[in-house]
Order: structure tokens, then C-alpha cells, then sequence
């Protein structure tokens, strides 16, 4: 959901930058009508007023329409939605023309196909841009041949290999300078992927706890604030579960403590695999973790801890060669949410249940409620799935 969002985001960024290009774009070819425009009151253009109208009117719509497809999303439907071969191509096609028609400003004209570079520089990659600018000076060399074609207007040669020579250098000069740029535009792109990667990982790491890739403690208050909200709204209840597993000092100290890291790593995927996926797990100390059951009413929880204590009691960590195969057991204590309390208070009551289960020697489950008005001992006789037939306290981790 996060991710589709974060998408949609950014997708209305690029849109709105393809905007502003577009209407930049569309901006540049209106002020270049308008010079023709003057040019043409001054006499330099020699066309009739219907045909100075005809152009201002055909080169007017072409200038709304792209951003027109960008506003209207339309764009998004052509495999490259900033449209820039179409725009690059729409402003040379009548940049090349004005060139042709008017060829008394044609060195004035020229500007405007520098534009068209300026603006690619943006949009391509460093190493198109040597083509463009060969396009772009056939486009001049063109209108210039046009004339000699088709037109009754001499051609000044002199004033013409002047201005080409001039756009030649021009040319290459913003050709080179667009490669600089480029290639600062992609070391940034690149070092904003390595920032947001950076980012990333720091959001990661400040709700994971580092050894168990479980959630940290801090993570877990976010998540039982959320749950609450959705409990205090009404018809929604969840419980937690508090599990520290039994014992577990023996392992570190008769195996060390790299052997008791792997056993948590191990204990922590069984935990992980052994709730459905809707609950979340956290580390919140050495060997304690707390689940969080989602829309779940205590008998349930029971039911689902049962399960838990049941996977972690037939888990074999087996932890090399040097060592035996291990085996261990957790207790559980279980609380559900009561409404309009605090999270810190139902930790308080999940800790005590679990209190509760290290008293009634390990191995068991115990839930909150059950505790009230009982005592320890009561309680572990009264539950079905407290282990009966051990009533021995558990005096040291099992070896298999
Ligand atoms: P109990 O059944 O009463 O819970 O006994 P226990 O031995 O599990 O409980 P206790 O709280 O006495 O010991 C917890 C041990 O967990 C103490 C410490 O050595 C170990 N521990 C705490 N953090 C880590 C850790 O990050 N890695 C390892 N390997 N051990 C840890
Ligand atoms: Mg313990
Ligand atoms: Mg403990």
C-alpha cells in the first residue's frame, strides 16, 4: 500500500516537471512566432497576412497540444511520456520551416534551434547529443537548399556561410557543454539512488532488531499504538503475547555466547513462521519477544500461543559440529486488550502472565485474565495445555 502510494507520488512529480518542460518549450516557439510576427510588420518576412495568421494559427495549436497531452495524462500512454523526440521534432519542423520562409532573419532564427539542444540536454543521454547537433545543422543546411529549390528569393551566399559556420561552432560548443551537464545530471541521479538506498536502510535498520531481523522494541510501541486506535474504534480486538524463552542463560554459558545468538535466530524465525501473517513479532530483550496477535480475543490467543510454545518445544537448533543438537522450551504469557487502556499497561498485564507461567514452571502458557482471583499454581492445573505431566520445574535446557 506504502509502496503504491510512494509510486503515485512520484508519478506526480514527473508529471508536473514534464509539465513546466512543456509549457517552457511551448513558451520559447510562442516568443519566436511573435518575433516573426514583428519581423513581418518590419518587412523582413515577405508573406500575405493570411498566410503570417495561417502559420501564427497551426504553430498556436501545436504549442498547447503537447502540454495539453501532458495535463490531461494522455502522455502516459506513449512509450516515452515525456514526449521528447515528438516536441524536439515539432519545434524543428517549424523551426526549419520559419527558416525557409523568412530568410531574411534566418541568423536570427538559428537561436531558436540552439534552444532545442538547450532543452535536450535535459532529456538525453551525453552521447545522442553529437547526433542531434548534426540534425540540427542539416535542419539549417536544409532550409538553406529550400531556397535555392523553391523559393525566388537569391540566397546571400556569404551572409549564409557566415551564420552556418557561426551555428556550426554554436552547435558543437552547447553540444560539448550539454555532454558536462549530462553527465553532472547523471552523477546526480546516481547519487540520489544511493541516497534514497541509504535512506532506505536506515528506515529499516531503526525498526529492526540487528541480530534477529525481528522488530525492535521501538517498533513495537508504533504497532500497538496502531492496534489500539483500531481497538478503540470499536469491534476490533487484539492481544499480545509475551515469550522469554526458558533456561536460557545454560546455553550461553555452557556453549557460549555465539552458539546463544544462533539458537535466538533460530528461535526467532520459528516464532516468525509459526504465526499466521497478519500478527508481528518483536524483540524486545535478550531472549524475550513479544507477539502481537491481530483481531484476536483471548481464548483465541491461547490457542494460537499454544501452537507457538508447542513449535518452539519441537525445535532442534542444531549449531555445528562442535556441539550437540539443542533443544529448548519458552513460556508465554497472554494478555488481550481491554479498552481505552494504555499499550504500557497491557505489557504490564502480558509480563505478569508470563511471570505467572516461570512460576508455574516453564514450558506453558498462561493468560492474563485467568490469573486474576487465582493463584499460580491453580491456574497451571486448570489449563489444558499446561504441561500436567511434568510438574517438575525444568532445571536445565535439553540436549538431543
Ligand atoms: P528463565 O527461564 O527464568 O527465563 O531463565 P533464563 O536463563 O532464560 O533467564 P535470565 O534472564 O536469567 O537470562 C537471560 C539470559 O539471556 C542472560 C543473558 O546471558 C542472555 N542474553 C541476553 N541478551 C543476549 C543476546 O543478545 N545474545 C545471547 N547469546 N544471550 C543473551
Ligand atoms: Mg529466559
Ligand atoms: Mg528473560
Amino acid at each position: 500500500m506504502e509502496s503504491q502510494a510512494s509510486q503515485a507520488d512520484s508519478q506526480q512529480v514527473a508529471q508536473k516537471l514534464r509539465l513546466r518542460r512543456s509549457l517552457m518549450a511551448s513558451g520559447a516557439g510562442a516568443a519566436t512566432s511573435l518575433v516573426l510576427l514583428v519581423a513581418w510588420y518590419l518587412g523582413y518576412v515577405y508573406w500575405t497576412a493570411g498566410e503570417i495568421a495561417g502559420f501564427l494559427l497551426a504553430t498556436g495549436l501545436g504549442h498547447c497540444l503537447f502540454p495539453w497531452l501532458i495535463h490531461s495524462s494522455r502522455n502516459l500512454n506513449f512509450s516515452d511520456p515525456s514526449l521528447t523526440s515528438l516536441q524536439i521534432g515539432w519545434h524543428l519542423a517549424i523551426g526549419s520551416y520559419a527558416m525557409y520562409a523568412a530568410p531574411e532573419i534566418r541568423s536570427l532564427l538559428v537561436i531558436n534551434l540552439l534552444l532545442i539542444m538547450l532543452f535536450s540536454v535535459f532529456r538525453f543521454q551525453p552521447n545522442r547529443l553529437p547526433l542531434l547537433s548534426m540534425i540540427l545543422f542539416a535542419a539549417y543546411s536544409l532550409s538553406v537548399m529550400a531556397q535555392v529549390l523553391f523559393s525566388p528569393l537569391e540566397v546571400h551566399w556569404s551572409r549564409e556561410i557566415l551564420t552556418g559556420l557561426v551555428f556550426f561552432l554554436a552547435v558543437i560548443g552547447t553540444s560539448l557543454l550539454g555532454a558536462e551537464i549530462g553527465g553532472l545530471r547523471l552523477a546526480l541521479k546516481k547519487r540520489n539512488e544511493h541516497l534514497a538506498q541509504a535512506m532506505q536502510r536506515i528506515e529499516e535498520l531503526a525498526v529492526t532488531d540487528e541480530l534477529t531481523g525481528l522488530y525492535n522494541r521501538r517498533h513495537l510501541m508504533r504497532i500497538l499504538r496502531r492496534q489500539k486506535g483500531l481497538s478503540d474504534r470499536g469491534g476490533y480486538h487484539f492481544s499480545i503475547g509475551f515469550v522469554d524463552l526458558d533456561f536460557f542463560k545454560q546455553i550461553n554459558d555452557n556453549y557460549g555466547h555465539g552458539v546463544g545468538d544462533q539458537v535466538l535466530v533460530e528461535v526467532a524465525a520459528e516464532i516468525r513462521n509459526s504465526l499466521r501473517e497478519v500478527d508481528y513479532v518483536a524483540r524486545i530483550g535478550g531472549e524475550e519477544f513479544v507477539v502481537v496477535l491481530s483481531q484476536t480475543a483471548e481464548q483465541e490467543a491461547l490457542r494460537i500461543a499454544e501452537r507457538l510454545r508447542a513449535d518452539i518445544e519441537k525445535l532442534v537448533v542444531d549449531v555445528g559440529d562442535d556441539h550437540p543438537s539443542l533443544r529448548l522450551t519458552a513460556s508465554v504469557g497472554i494478555a488481550s486488550y481491554q479498552p481505552e487502556e494504555g499499550v504500557e499497561q497491557l505489557m504490564v498485564r502480558a509480563d505478569r502472565a508470563l511471570y505467572a507461567a516461570k512460576e508455574c514452571g516453564r514450558n506453558c502458557i498462561i493468560g492474563e485474565t485467568d490469573l486474576q482471583g487465582s493463584s499460580f499454581r491453580q491456574v497451571k492445573a486448570t489449563k489444558e495445555f499446561a504441561i500436567s505431566e511434568n510438574e517438575e520445574p525444568y532445571d536445565q535446557v535439553s540436549v538431543s
